[in-house]
């Protein structure tokens, strides 16, 4: 019953192309619903300027003539008169109307206005007056071999059909909001009735649609967190003496964030938190105590770097920060040799070393672990983001903390991290100036240079970021290059400048960091490797030549590798064009107010930086347009879910979930 065939006039053909549409069973094809709609006005012809779709309502003028061309092609015209003024109307293939088409008879037409001819060819007649003011039309998303109007009228088919279409909201939440009946909405929003029974289908629709998404979210996090966590003893004094041990006092929301996570690590609920926060804002540390009180309450940690060179910067800082604390700490990189390897696998195995810090290899099957209680996961964006890890230990799941710079709007974090905990860093550490920033045209580089020089006699750090072109790397070394002989000729007598590409070897790449960071080299010219985490607080100034190529979120986050101390900080943005577009940046320092303008300016295919996967593709709701229902609907599948765990919706809408689970 539910499949496509059953449905007259479509044959194998149509099928093919509807399956190319992701449409398989009557179900797929009703609720494919129209991406937009033309919102027809009744039209006063006088007002008509240039050609167009027109619907106007007038009494018919003159007795209409027909011709027919052929078998099976008629033409028909008359005149209408229409606000006291009078238009040709010419149509096809209605001959069987003329016998209705009597002088004096009130009709509605729909069609296309031809103004130099004053001439209307119509596409339809309607002979009552119609109660609604406007006509909608629905417009599909469809392929090649199949118009919109072909897929308008197989859908209209099988909405004639009786099959019963799954409505996924409970009948309390039905009655609730008062929604239109599945099978009423469905109809309307394909063939919309009026424009306010149009919204009110579009709205059941949304919330359905978001509905469906927040129950499956928030089964995940009850599973998630059901599942047996770690409970362990933290001795607070000792957690203290580490604190006051750090060579900076903690900010209110980094130590708030330290306090829910000892919480966390303290019961016996499984922890899976995002400790979200700005560029620079201080997440690294809290992720540090972390693994302390981890260390304390007896089990190991795992911390994952993005990149390798994010990984030593880590494991340096850690170990300069617990060096008094006898914490057994490893690297494990792609530049680990295989003896050393080796002995970090056993260490790991026998629970010799607390801590290990690495890429994703530290999640590889290869390693086990002897107790591991705590992963941490930095730039947990760039992991992807429904990237679930498989960790075991011993039967028990480790506690996860996720940690992300994104700057994501805390309000759609919800959405998409519906499934966790949330943690923000609103401040950053005291002290902070904000970064002065300023865009100029590649004729002000003199300025530049200037201020550059500045920087440099009073012995700070420059990041210089070359032009990215995205068409070929060869040109990106090319344009790095240049860029080099450009600043050895104006500084490289006095400092030391290098370049950090991504032809270079891995090796190489951390050697030049390591370099940079403890101040052998003075300028480092970059593509935009050094994107995420980099952590040299004696570098002041950034200066990023064709600018308009980055988004303003990515700018942000090259902008956040300097003001990491209390000295002023420089960013220069070079640029010939999208002046305006970079001048948000002069003005703005949040992460989430500048992707905010991002989204506005791009779209929220940026803002995730990834492509939104299966559950969050939604075919009428918008996290962000929607955003007050899906706060609605995250209410609501929370409180059901409580206690309807077997309802028959549930297990409907929860359904593909645990099948990809098993
Ligand atoms: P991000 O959140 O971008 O990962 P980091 O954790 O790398 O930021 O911190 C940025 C810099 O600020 C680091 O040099 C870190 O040592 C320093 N820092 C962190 N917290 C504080 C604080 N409370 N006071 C002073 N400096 C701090
Ligand atoms: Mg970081």
């Amino acid at each position: 019953m539910n499949h496509l065939e059953n449905l007259k006039g479509v044959g194998t053909h149509t099928t093919e192309l509807l399956e190319k549409l992701g449409i398989f069973t009557i179900e797929d094809l009703v609720t494919f619903y129209p991406f937009r709609y033309n919102i027809l006005q009744r039209t006063n012809l006088l007002d008509v300027e240039s050609d167009g779709k027109v619907i106007v309502d007038g009494v018919v003028e003159s007795l209409p003539n027909v011709f027919f061309i052929h078998k099976k092609l008629n033409k028909m015209n008359f005149i209408l008169r229409t606000n006291n003024s009078l238009v040709h109307i010419i149509i096809f293939n209605r001959a069987f109307l003329k016998s209705r088409l009597s002088v004096g008879t009130e009709i509605t037409i729909f069609g296309k206005y031809d103004k130099r001819h004053n001439t209307i060819t119509a596409n339809d007649i309607r002979f009552s007056k119609l109660s609604d003011e406007v006509k909608i039309e629905a417009v599909y998303h469809t392929v090649y071999g199949l118009s919109s109007k072909k897929l308008e009228s197989v859908i209209h088919k099988s909405l004639l059909l009786d099959s019963t279409v799954e409505d996924y909201i409970p009948l309390e939440y039905r009655e609730k909001y008062k929604f239109l009946s599945k099978r009423e909405s469905i109809l309307e929003l394909h063939r919309p009735s009026s424009l306010s029974n149009l919204k009110r289908a579009r709205l059941r629709t949304k919330y359905e649609e978001l509905f469906i998404f927040m129950i499956r979210m928030e089964y995940l996090k009850n599973n998630q967190t059901m599942k047996e966590g770690l409970e362990r003893k933290i001795e607070e004094f000792k957690v203290k003496q580490f604190i006051d041990s750090l060579p900076f006092r903690l900010t209110e929301d980094q130590y708030q964030s330290i306090q829910t996570i000892y919480n966390d690590l303290s019961c016996s609920k499984r922890m899976n938190r995002l400790l979200q926060g700005d560029v620079g804002s201080g997440k690294t540390i809290v992720a540090i105590v972390s693994m302390y009180m981890n260390y304390l309450g007896g089990y190991q940690s795992a911390l994952m770097a993005p990149t390798e060179i994010l990984a030593e910067q880590h494991y340096t800082n850690l170990l300069s920060l617990m060096k008094e604390f006898n914490i057994s700490i490893s690297l494990l990189t792609g530049k680990t040799c295989m003896k050393e390897k080796r002995e970090i696998y056993d260490g790991i195995r026998t629970g010799k070393i607390d801590i290990v810090i690495g890429t994703h290899a530290l999640i590889s099957e290869k390693l086990v672990y002897n107790n591991l209680g705590l992963v941490v996961t930095d730039e947990q964006h760039r992991f992807g983001v429904r990237q679930r890890s498989n960790l075991k230990n011993k039967g028990y799941l480790p506690d996860i903390l996720y940690m992300s710079a994104t700057p994501i709007p805390r309000t759609y974090a919800l959405a998409l991290y519906g499934d966790m905990d949330i943690s923000n860093i609103k401040t950053r550490p005291h002290g902070r100036k904000k970064i002065i920033t300023k865009v100029k045209k590649d004729s002000q580089i003199k300025d530049v240079l200037q201020s550059m020089y500045e920087q440099l006699q009073s012995g700070h750090q420059i990041y210089v970021i070359a032009p990215l072109i995205e068409e070929s790397e060869n040109m990106d070394l090319e344009n790095v290059k240049q860029l080099y002989e450009k600043m050895n000729r104006a500084f490289g007598k006095q400092y030391n400048i290098s370049v950090l590409h991504g032809k270079l070897k891995k090796e190489e790449k951390g050697e030049v960091m390591k370099r940079f960071s403890e101040n052998n080299i003075q300028i480092l010219i970059s593509t935009t490797v050094i994107e995420v985490g980099i952590d040299v607080p004696n570098a002041t100034m950034i200066v990023i030549f064709d600018a308009f190529r980055f988004g303003l979120s990515t700018l942000h986050q090259l902008r956040g590798r300097v003001g990491r101390n209390d000295l002023q900080s420089y960013c220069f943005l070079i640029s010939n064009s999208e002046i305006e577009r970079l001048e948000v940046m002069e003005r703005e320092d949040d992460g989430f107010k500048i992707s905010e303008e991002d989204f506005r300016l791009r779209g929220s295919g940026d803002l995730f930086g990834t492509k939104q996967s299966g559950d969050m593709k939604f075919m009428i709701a918008d996290i962000k347009r929607d955003f007050s229902i899906l706060l609605k609907a995250k209410e609501d599948s929370a409180l059901f879910l409580k206690d309807n765990e077997d309802h028959e919706c549930v297990k409907k809408i929860l359904e593909p979930v645990l099948n990809i689970e098993s």
